[in-house]
């Protein structure tokens, strides 16, 4: 695939992701637990939730409004880390991390669609749109304070 297609088909994933969001929609459950941040540079407002069982994440749900690049990869992670264990999941957020910022030896086969992200590392002021989810969800599971001070969490 020459590198113009391959630009082409990650806008299509980025795109299809934005239209038709996968586990868009919080539950009203105590068996989640939600995390709510803001990325006011942007404008980028999200909600995830998750349910842990044990140490698997059996579901995995975002809420919020923002640019296509926020939204997007939001759905993808949702995608990628529903029924994996807390260690697989913090292992798509490391790898996710080192792709984002344009850093080498990360593992694409486990970011699943998140690679169509990719060029977002061309693209700094968007980083933490793409970002955002992967925090909300790394604050969820590590218990860890937002080590950003452009990202806020709403508490
Ligand atoms: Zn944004």
């Amino acid at each position: 695939m020459s590198y113009s297609d391959k630009e082409q088909w990650y806008r299509q994933i980025i795109m299809d992701h934005y239209n038709l969001p996968r586990n868009k929609g919080l539950v009203d459950s105590e068996s989640y637990t939600t995390v709510h941040l803001k990325n006011p540079s942007c404008g980028d407002d999200l909600k995830i939730q998750i349910e842990l069982v044990g140490d698997i994440i059996t579901d995995i749900r975002y809420e919020g409004s923002g640019c296509a690049i926020c939204c997007s990869s939001a759905s993808m992670l949702t995608e990628n880390v529903k029924n994996k264990s807390v260690q697989a999941a913090e292992k798509i957020i490391s790898n996710f991390s080192l792709m984002i910022t344009g850093q080498l030896g990360y593992d694409e086969d486990i970011l699943g669609e998140a690679i169509s992200l990719q060029g977002v590392a061309h693209l700094p002021p968007r980083i933490k749109c793409a970002t955002l989810g992967y925090k909300a969800l790394e604050r969820l599971l590590l218990k860890s304070n937002i080590d950003d001070e452009d990202i806020q969490e709403v508490k």
